[in-house]
């Protein structure tokens, strides 16, 4: 059994991603970049109009890919915009599409050289990913690069419910655990 499968700079919280400082926040952006609702809307209404004028200059970004701009009004520094997959019944490729984002963002965490980041739980709320397949990969995702990036101090996933923390804490606590 594994005794401390995890990171201790690997922290889960429940709060809202929009008042956390960290040098970024990631975005569940969606492929136009220019805002939309669930945790985008609130990261650009709190950011103000200088995020959406940014945004505006990247032409869109793609399914599984990320783009890093300012934070503007944010207390965090950047925001690194991510387009999650949206859940077909996962016969589309939408479990390795999800930990491409979770890649690609932390690509443009070690090009920046960041060292704190905050994630929301990505595709799991319009695009209707199941939470309890998706925290596991995320998870994992995050352990590898926290392995890979001696630069990152702290990764924080910050859920929005007491429910959906549960399931990430849970995906935690069995994560690299083996299966009989
Ligand atoms: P997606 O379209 O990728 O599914 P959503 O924004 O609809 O993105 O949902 C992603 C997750 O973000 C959901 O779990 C939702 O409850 C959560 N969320 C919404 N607003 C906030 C916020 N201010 N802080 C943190 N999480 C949030």
């Amino acid at each position: 059994m594994t005794q401390n499968p995890t990171d201790d700079r690997l922290v889960l919280t429940q709060g809202n991603l929009t008042q956390v400082a960290a040098d970024a926040i990631v975005n569940a952006a969606n492929t136009s970049l220019l805002g939309g609702g669930g945790v985008d809307g609130a990261i650009h209404r709190a950011a103000g109009p200088g995020l959406l004028a940014e945004c505006r200059t990247l032409h869109g970004c793609p399914t599984g890919e990320a783009r890093i701009t300012g934070g503007y009004h944010l207390p965090a520094r950047h925001v690194i915009h991510t387009v999650g997959p949206v859940w077909q019944g996962g016969h589309r490729g939408e479990r390795g599409t999800l930990a491409r984002c979770y890649h690609s963002v932390f690509e443009l965490v070690e090009r920046h050289g960041l060292r704190s980041v905050a994630f929301p739980s990505i595709s799991t709320g319009a695009y209707r990913f199941p939470i309890s397949e998706a925290a596991p990969i995320a998870l994992r995702e995050m352990r590898a690069a926290l392995a890979r990036l001696p630069q990152l101090e702290r990764v924080t996933v910050v859920l929005f419910s007491a429910a959906d923390l549960d399931v990430y804490r849970q995906a935690l606590a069995t994560a690299g655990v083996p299966t009989p």
